[in-house]
């Protein structure tokens, strides 16, 4: 199964329990619009590459399409399509007015240099052309890429269209530096709302934060602000792993010692208050809490076997395959879906491109605080509607976005 595939497993499990309307259901199972884009760009040694690149733009009911650029040596069609549809539904379960997109470019960013990266994503950008825009569909960062890129991207975009009015462009794409028109908050927003949604959670299942114990899936942008900020919490972290290794075996690990330790070594391996482990080892950590945040389908049939934890809570989109999803919900695991867990980071993208639109800046207790409240917002809403219809976290975060959109739909009809 590919993953838009899987992708279409989920919504035609949500989509049958609250018998969607037909002609919805027709529209959404495919995205509406499919980009593809082979580039050429040079070498630092003078030679040439051409470069695929995609944006899949899913659904532009809610609003203007939204959803993050990839730079992964992995990404293909049915990847990225995936990743668009989970944004659709993403935005519309935090109600946010946003539609789903999702971009990338197949390549392997560890093995250029910066100057190639820079070529590369001004290229892409020159390629998608006026497919992106500021009310039309905005990117922001994923794996790979961050407030770098956007920048480029935006610099880029800025020097291509509106050159009277350049500012006014600058919401084309979210996750910028501050300097450049980010948001305070824009960097742990993902790992930020990964925590406020599991204190809805905890509140509804009777644990409490202070005190958990928990082991991560990837230590880039969302894993090490989740854990850190578990960690502020009172939480303990015990293993984590990357694309280097895994480590654990240790106690407690310090989250903001061993974030210090990948931003100077660019991964986990290696790290020297804590012990190297086997993989099984570290889907095996008898911890509380496991969050993935790495890619997609690492919790499969092969893996899911060796977890211990009681709560999965998906910081990464699509980590758990629909197989092991369900023997995990069999053996009495809570899984908090991807697609509500995870929305911190598009709903501070979304508060970033209000600033821009305003020209207005706030501060970051104004952005932590709107992110909570709207964190608890959807992550009660799941619970109840969970509770309501008997069905899994999943399936009930899904039914509550395609309600949405399936209303929507209704109310303008289909043209002409
Ligand atoms: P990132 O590039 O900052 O970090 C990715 C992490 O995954 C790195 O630590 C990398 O080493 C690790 N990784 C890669 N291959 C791995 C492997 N085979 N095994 C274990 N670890 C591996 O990316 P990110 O922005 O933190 O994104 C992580 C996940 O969260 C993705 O699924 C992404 O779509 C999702 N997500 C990100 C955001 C965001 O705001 N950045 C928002 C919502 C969802």
């Amino acid at each position: 199964m590919n993953l838009f595939e899987m992708a279409t497993v989920q919504f035609n499990k949500a989509a049958d329990m609250i018998k969607l309307d037909p002609m919805v259901r027709t529209v959404l199972s495919e995205p509406q619009n499919e980009i593809i884009v082979n580039f050429p760009v040079m070498m630092d040694n003078g030679s040439y590459r051409l470069l695929k690149g995609y944006r899949i733009q899913h659904n532009n009911t809610m609003g203007p399409y939204k959803g993050g650029i990839r730079y992964h040596e992995s990404v293909n069609l049915a990847e990225v399509k995936a990743l668009a549809a989970w944004m659709t539904w993403k935005s519309a379960l935090m109600q946010i007015p946003f539609g789903g997109a999702k971009g990338g470019v197949t390549l392997n960013p560890r093995e250029m240099s910066t100057s190639e990266l820079r070529r590369v994503t001004r290229r892409f950008t020159y390629a998608l052309g006026n497919n992106i825009g500021p009310e039309y569909d905005i990117p922001a960062p994923d794996v790979g890429t961050g407030s770098r890129e956007m920048v480029w991207m935006m610099d880029t975009y800025m020097t291509m269209f509106n050159a009277s009015d350049r500012n006014a462009t600058r919401r084309v794409v979210t996750g910028k530096s501050v300097l450049n028109g980010g948001s305070l908050g824009r960097d742990k927003a993902t790992g930020q709302g990964v925590v406020f949604c599991l204190d809805v959670w905890a509140k509804h299942l009777g644990f409490e934060i202070k005190g958990l114990t928990f082991f991560v899936q990837g230590y880039g942008n969302v894993g090490s602000f989740a854990a850190r900020i578990m960690q502020s919490r009172g939480a303990k972290l015990l293993s984590a792993c990357d694309h280097t290794g895994a480590i654990g075996d240790a106690g407690q690990i310090d989250a903001d010692d061993l974030a210090a330790y990948v931003a100077q070594t660019g991964g986990v391996k290696g790290y020297p208050r804590a012990k190297e482990i086997s993989l099984p080892a570290f889907y095996g950590t008898k911890a509380d809490v496991f969050i993935p945040a790495a890619l997609e389908c690492t919790v499969n049939v092969e893996t899911e076997g060796y977890i211990k934890a009681k709560y999965v809570i998906e910081g990464a989109n699509g980590p758990t395959t629909v197989d092991a999803e369900k023997r995990l919900l069999d053996r009495g695991i809570v899984v908090i879906p991807d697609i509500l867990a995870n929305s911190g980071g598009v709903t501070v993208s979304y508060f970033e491109w209000v600033q821009n639109k305003n020209s207005a800046t706030w501060d970051l207790e104004t952005v932590d605080d709107e992110l909570g409240r709207m964190m608890r917002r959807a992550s009660t809403a799941v619970i109840e509607e969970m509770t309501e219809r008997k069905c899994d976290p999943r399936t009930a975060a899904m039914a509550l976005a395609l309600m949405r959109v399936e209303e929507a739909y209704k109310e303008r009809g289909i043209f002409p």
